[in-house]
């Protein structure tokens, strides 16, 4: 029997475990490790509460989750109850599927002041991530910057300017959904240091915000090239730049009767975050491009207005003792996912974070090839029952799949009307939600 333990019950995590079960059927038995005693990492902490089509992917992993040769083994901590040398000499193939949940740094002057706020932070906070709930945003203040201009900064943009009706069929938490009622945000400026044409932005994500009913997007139309140069775009890229041009033609008549304003400020690099005591302000470089396209600062500055920081410049992997890592990239080192013998890594933590959920799949499903390759039939592992035995000795109160169906069952039977669910937000409630 292959004993194979991946680490991180996400997407990554439940594509490989997909992958290794149809491709060694019956004659595997696998273990999806999680800290936290609820499954599916970004899928329930990172994807935007207002995107519930995209969340119902769950029930396929769910489906994973439930077949026999498949345990969930949640609350559990490698590196705290279990160290990947114990895991490694357990099982045959040890996966990190654990993808990149810290924030990439902003490394400038004031980026510690109180009211600057990673997006895995802030993000974390209005999806009831354990470790962020108690985050506390400055919401009553008229202006928040984001920086950043890829899809997460339009993710909090857009939860920024929804109204609570807007709001009702997400899973956006209570604490969020209240402080939100009582925001004071008038303008959401997103920094972009480079131009239009090097957004990070989707079209579908991009065409959002133009349809808010209390926000409007605002594009300078000096910063858009000429338009011939759009033809030179991928398809997927000329369509943002499309919306951007039409978010740029909004005549100031359709903005009289909304009360937030969404600003695309391009071309302007965050140098420095000042405030007595919080933040006040951001000073910003105007910037232009280099012949790679890369931006350079012009010398110019100019200062905006911030209540709030939201930084959304992309995330990293936490790295963990003794395995080799890439700290530029901010993910395991890996050769296709081989980290050492018997170690690999998927998702977020062998790419780096790019791609969408579905580019987890076909990296799980390459992952587990190289494993059939590497070991074989398995070499008689103690695996699960070794895991077991050791947690038991040190006490830990392992959660299981069952469990979590539970606990999703108390979650939604608490959901507000509409909402698909109300998320325990404190690990200790999510524990006792699973009952004797
Ligand atoms: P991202 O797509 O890599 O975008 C990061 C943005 O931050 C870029 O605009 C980048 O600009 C900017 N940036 C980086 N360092 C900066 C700095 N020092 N100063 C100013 N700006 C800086 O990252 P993300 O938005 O975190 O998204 C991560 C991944 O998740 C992406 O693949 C994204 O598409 C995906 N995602 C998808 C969805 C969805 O499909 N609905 C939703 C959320 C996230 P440069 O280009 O100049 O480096």
């Amino acid at each position: 029997m292959r004993q194979i333990a991946i680490i991180g019950s996400g997407p990554a995590g439940y594509y490989t475990a997909e992958a290794a079960q149809k491709l060694f059927g019956a004659d595997v038995a696998i273990d999806i490790i999680d800290r936290l005693p609820v499954p599916y990492g970004l899928i329930r902490f990172g994807v935007a509460p207002d995107h519930q089509s995209i969340k119902a992917v769950s029930r396929r992993y769910e489906k994973v989750a439930l077949s026999d040769n498949v345990r969930f083994v949640g609350n559990v901590s490698v590196g705290e109850h279990v160290s990947i040398e114990e895991l490694l000499g357990l099982y045959d193939a040890v996966v990190l599927a654990t993808g990149a949940p810290h924030d990439r740094t902003l490394d400038i002057d004031g980026a510690d002041l109180p009211g600057v706020f990673g997006s895995a932070a802030f993000v974390g906070w209005y999806n009831g991530h354990p470790d962020f709930a108690g985050i506390d945003p400055v919401l009553d203040g008229t202006d928040v910057v984001v920086v950043g201009n890829g899809n997460v900064a339009l993710d909090v943009a857009r939860i920024l300017a929804k109204t609570l009706d807007e709001l009702g069929e997400s899973d956006i938490v209570r604490h969020a959904y209240d402080a939100l009622e009582t925001a004071a945000t008038e303008r959401v400026t997103l920094l972009g240091r480079r131009g239009p044409h090097q957004i990070a932005m989707t079209p579908k994500e991009l065409g959002e915000l133009g349809r808010l009913e209390r926000a409007c997007p605002r594009v300078d139309p000096a910063d858009l090239p000429e338009e011939e140069a759009d033809a030179l775009l991928e398809p997927g890229m000329r369509k943002s730049v499309t919306l951007l041009r039409e978010f740029a033609a909004i005549p100031e008549s359709h903005r009289a009767d909304k009360c937030i304003e969404i600003d695309f400020d391009f071309f302007a690099s965050p140098v420095r975050i000042v405030g007595d005591g919080k933040v006040e302000g951001v000073v910003v470089e105007r910037t232009e491009l280099d012949a790679d396209m890369r931006s350079r600062g012009t010398g110019e500055t100019y200062t905006i207005p911030a209540s709030m920081v939201v930084t959304c410049i992309g995330y990293q992997t936490p790295p963990i003792d003794g395995v080799p890592y890439e700290h530029g990239r901010g993910r395991f080192a890996n050769e296709d996912g081989r980290i050492m013998p018997h170690l690999y890594c998927v998702g977020w933590a062998k790419r780096g974070p790019t791609g969408t959920i579905g580019t987890n799949r076909p990296d799980g499903y390459a992952v587990v090839d190289l494993i059939a390759e590497d070991i074989g039939e398995g070499q008689g592992r103690k695996g699960r029952v070794g895991l077991d035995a050791l947690l038991e000795a040190r006490g830990v109160d392992v959660v299981s799949f069952r469990d979590w169906q539970k606990i999703e069952q108390a979650e939604i039977g608490n959901a507000r009307e509409g909402s698909p669910r109300e998320k325990f937000v404190v690990i200790e409630d999510m524990i006792a939600a699973r009952g004797a």
